[in-house]
């Protein structure tokens, strides 16, 4: 147990160390291979143009797309922003109509721009989900209408870890003539993503969720057998078909594609190694903690998450006592203020029903040392919280 480096990082699902590989990858493109892809007078311009279409056909060959339906963006706030944003104002400008489909466990950066919506005339369906995450297929159907544009629904939860079913809910929504977009963030690298299978219209993704760098990311946009049209959330300088103005990020767009390809060739095994692990951190959770509750679909969930919620202990107190293990208590993508996050809330749970939620995010560089280490500090700080409050 000594052996083990502190403190252990065990919150990949809100972040990820850069791979050393992409790294590597991205570093020419600082000093040597600087230029503006833009910049097509002269050699330095083309040098970058070419490493930016080179990565926008890796990735394109990754998810099952063309080049052109690659858009790069600041990662995948900006890419949700400009799927949710972006569709339904071209849709109601075209006169197709003005509602849209999601869900109440969706990530900030989905329900904030359909808040926004809302406030501008669209009408909104928040679909509910079940004690365990699931959204219910029936209610689904039964809230598409003619009137329906977009459906989106993320692939799985950056929280509870729960897999949504994308392609029938694709099935569905087509078959009112709606578009559907999935922010797919935290399912590279951990389950099998191309946009054919799953035969969505809109895919969000963001390079430093799977080992690549922050700030960068990508909407894959449909264009055959449907052409997806979106209106711009960001113009200028024309970049990205219009869609997406802004000089390139080529270190970042060069990162992304290493990230991704590594994230793919090493999908099964790793996928493997973590859940492996993930089991071992909950079942040695549920034998330590008296009352303990996993969170999500045990069925269809991430390999790499673990949620749980401790009864008898605030979940604040639990993580500010817990300085040398790195876990969150639910979402870290809005530097959330204290109290249950709206996911947990949406699994029928009370503010205050005195439990405390844990997300536990393994990845890449997760040993069974850490998780055993984590095991004894979590379940150490548990009994020590839970011994205080009954003084
Ligand atoms: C992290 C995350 C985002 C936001 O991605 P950024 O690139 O950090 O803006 C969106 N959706 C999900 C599910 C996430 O986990």
């Amino acid at each position: 147990m000594t052996s083990v480096k502190r403190p252990v990082y065990l919150d990949y699902h809100s972040t990820t160390p850069c791979d050393p590989r992409v790294v590597e990858a991205m570093l020419p493109c600082f000093t040597e291979t600087f230029g503006n892809s833009s910049s097509r007078g002269h050699v330095f311009g083309r040098v970058a143009e070419e490493l930016v279409e080179d990565a926008r056909r890796r990735i394109a060959g990754l998810l099952g797309a063309q080049a052109s339906e690659i858009i790069f963006t600041g990662g995948a706030t900006e890419s949700n922003n400009l799927a949710v944003t972006g569709a339904a104002c071209a849709r109601r400008e075209a006169g197709d109509g003005n509602h849209v489909v999601s869900c109440v466990t969706e990530h900030k950066s989905v329900i904030c721009p359909l808040e926004r919506l809302e406030d501008e005339g669209f009408e909104v369906t928040m679909l509910p989900v079940d004690e365990r995450g699931r959204i219910d297929l029936d209610v689904l159907s039964a809230s598409l209408t003619e009137n329906t544009i977009l459906v989106t629904l993320m692939f799985a939860s950056n929280e509870i870890g729960n897999i949504h079913p994308i392609a029938e809910v694709a099935r569905r929504a087509h078959e009112v003539g709606a578009w559907v977009h999935t922010d797919a963030v935290q399912a590279i690298g951990k389950v099998p993503v191309n946009v054919n299978d799953l035969d969505v219209d809109m895919l969000s993704l963001s390079a430093h969720k799977f080992y690549g760098p922050k700030g960068i990311g990508a909407l894959y946009r449909r264009e055959s057998p449907r052409r997806v049209k979106l209106k711009p959330c960001i113009i200028g300088g024309g970049h990205e078909r219009g869609v997406r103005s802004g000089t390139h990020n080529v270190p970042g767009i060069v990162g992304l594609a290493t990230a991704f390809e590594l994230a793919v060739q090493e999908r099964e095994e790793e996928s493997r190694r973590v859940a492996a692990l993930r089991d071992r951190l909950e079942s040695q959770l549920i034998e330590e903690i008296e009352g303990l509750v996993v969170n999500g679909d045990h069925e269809h969930r991430l390999p790499n998450n673990l949620s749980v919620s401790i009864p008898y202990v605030d979940g604040e107190a639990l993580l500010l006592s817990l300085d040398d293990v790195a876990v969150s208590s639910g979402s870290a993508c809005k530097s959330e203020t204290a109290g249950t996050s709206h996911v947990i809330k949406a699994l029928g749970r009370e503010e205050d029903d005195g439990r405390g939620t844990i997300r536990f995010g393994l990845g890449r560089w997760t040993t069974e040392e850490e998780i055993d280490f984590a095991v004894g500090r979590v379940s150490e700080t548990v009994n020590h919280l839970r011994a205080l409050s009954t003084l």
